[in-house]
């Protein structure tokens, strides 16, 4: 489906609803609301597509906040990454927000809750207040500072925000129901004490709001109308409604849960992958086996695979695991339709055309693409008497349907001639390292002219023309689909695939990619989708595998 005719979810149904309706009496307005703890992930493009798709569709407004309430775990770094991956995607905001620009209004807010008496200041200690809270067949018991006058709590509220208490001594909390069925709607904390540096307001403040307080009441003040959340704030919903209503908003946002993303073999957990990143089970957070944006972005996969594959899967109110081939299919075929086709052999083995002029080099038409594509263009590649080959294109003893080298066989080489292998040189271990072939002239171009046929087309390149590179082939990040599904006592980690990289050194790559800039997407045939490297240098480049040509399951097959 493209991208102008989106497939509507419920959550297209019910903005389109409102529209109608005209519910909110405003424009919409959604909101990304990312918390600058980490990179953001596929999961996060999964609610960047949907927020700012949402808000394009229906001619509304989408802002990005930055949900930064929490000084210890949040970073300049990584509000610069989520602007940068957001952009990277195809997206642009309407404006830009931080929570930690509205602790003034927070704070305000407490006030006015304090003054309405739906708000009190606590002493009990954060262990006591949850021992306190009850259970789901049992109310909890009032803390004794349940009563506190309005009076006292202004000002022990204003002594916290003075810094005149260390962490822990007081919270400042909702005054709800401590025998509510939803267990948050118990009096929720809104503000603790934390003497902690924040990277934006540095240490303007000691008291910092909760993620409850601070988020729907941002959402209200930016004016938000749909606020598009992932499952697991389902039950925050009330005190979302709650907050809302006792601020005093007037038609406030309403939020409404959709089903996180969950990909296969991957884990889409910022706290999990900075413990791959910091205990180096990766080498950052752009290793490209992870499904970071920017892992995925130095994998090589474009920012139109990531949208086409955010809209192939979906918006459900049911979380289902998504499988990785739902996900290499959108990167496939979007890289089919988008990349030149080039000549690169992984494992060369020395092919000699005995019956070539030695010194000879001619130059053979290669168009980049084929024809179901619409692109056009081509280069042309050196051919010599001394080529490489994929040693996994020959084979001393094939079975039958073998199509490739192998004595006596014929094969043909891709945009070149017929060749056929009449010799095979080993070197003193017995192996194989060098295959004495014949070509057919006549052949040029790929036919004969009387009519005879091959089975295989095998890629090559030139010996003397070849550029030496580096292929990092990914695999799968875990060994099990599910890597949160460990044994008892094990983490994550336990099930990492211990093969998800392996390094091809000495792979044997055409000339015409020699002068492209790093970042370059290619096909090389029969081999896979690959992207060259920041690492790359003049004369010796490296290319990241994004994704392979077709499933496994069809690798082994033995036709090209
Ligand atoms: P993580 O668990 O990775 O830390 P998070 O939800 O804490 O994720 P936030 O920065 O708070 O990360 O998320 C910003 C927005 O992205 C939220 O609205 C959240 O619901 C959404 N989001 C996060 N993970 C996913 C996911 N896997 N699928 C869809 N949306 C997601
Ligand atoms: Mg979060």
């Amino acid at each position: 489906m493209s991208q102008d005719t989106p497939r509507r979810d419920f959550v297209r149904e019910m903005v389109a609803e409102d529209v109608a309706s005209g519910k909110f009496g405003r424009t919409i307005c959604t909101r990304f609301p990312p918390e600058p703890n980490g990179y953001p992930h596929i999961g996060h493009a999964k609610s960047i597509c949907l927020n700012f798709g949402v808000a394009k569709e229906f001619g509304g407004r989408v802002h990005l906040r930055f949900d930064d309430t929490n000084p210890f775990t949040e970073d300049i770094k990584y509000v610069e990454a989520i602007k940068r991956d957001v952009e990277w995607l195809g997206f642009t905001w309407d404006a830009e927000y931080y929570a930690s620009d509205y602790f003034e209004q927070l704070y305000d807010f407490a006030i006015l809750l304090i003054k309405k008496g739906t708000a009190y200041v606590d002493s009990e200690t954060e262990e006591e207040i949850r021992e306190h809270r009850g259970t789901v067949t049992s109310a909890g018991t009032p803390s004794t500072f349940r009563d506190r006058s309005v009076d006292e709590n202004l000002d022990l509220l204003a002594r916290m925000k003075a810094g005149e208490f260390p962490d822990g001594a007081h919270v400042l909390r909702a005054k709800i129901d401590l025998a509510h069925p939803n267990m948050i709607m118990r009096d929720p904390l809104l503000i603790r004490i934390r003497h902690a540096t924040h990277y934006r307001r540095g240490d303007a403040w000691c008291i910092y709001p909760l993620y409850d307080y601070a988020h729907g009441l941002s959402d209200a003040m930016e004016g938000i109308t749909h606020s598009l959340c992932t499952l697991e704030f389902k039950d925050n919903k009330d005190i979302y409604d709650w907050l809302v209503r006792e601020a005093g908003f007037e038609k406030p946002p309403e939020q409404t849960e959709f089903a996180r993303l969950v990909l296969d073999y991957t884990v889409v957990s910022k706290r999990k992958l900075l413990k791959l990143v910091n205990d180096g089970h990766v080498t950052g957070w752009d290793d490209p086996r992870l499904h970071t944006i920017a892992g995925i972005r130095r994998r090589g996969v474009t920012p139109e695979a990531i949208r086409d594959f955010c809209e192939s899967i979906g918006v459900a109110r049911k979380t289902a695991r998504t499988e990785l081939a739902t996900y290499e299919h959108a990167v496939r075929n979007d890289l089919n339709m988008r990349v030149p086709r080039v000549l690169c052999v992984v494992k060369p083995l020395k092919v000699v055309i005995t019956n070539y002029p030695e010194g000879q080099v001619e130059e053979l038409d290669a168009s980049y693409y084929p024809h179901d594509v619409p692109l056009t263009g081509s280069r042309q590649v050196p051919f010599s008497r001394e080529l490489w080959v994929d040693r996994d294109d020959f084979m001393e003893d094939p079975p039958k349907k073998f199509y490739r080298l192998s004595v006596g066989r014929e094969v043909r080489l891709r945009y070149g001639y017929f060749i056929t292998c009449q010799e095979v040189i080993k070197d003193a271990a017995g192996e194989v390292v060098e295959l004495r072939c014949t070509y057919d002239p006549a052949t040029h171009g790929g036919n004969a002219p009387d009519g005879r046929k091959v089975q295989g087309t095998i890629h090559w390149v030139s010996a003397a023309h070849a550029i030496d590179c580096e292929l990092r082939l990914y695999d799968k990040l875990f060994s099990i689909a599910d890597p949160e599904d460990v044994p008892e006592g094990q983490d994550f980690t336990s099930v990492l695939n211990p093969h998800s990289l392996t390094v091809v050194q000495g792979a044997k790559v055409e000339p015409s990619v020699g002068a492209d800039a790093v970042g370059s997407r290619y096909q090389f045939e029969r081999t896979g989708y690959f992207i060259s490297d920041p690492d790359s240098k003049p004369g010796a480049l490296v290319f990241n595998r994004t994704v392979t040509l077709r499933d496994s399951w069809a690798k082994e097959s033995g036709k090209s």
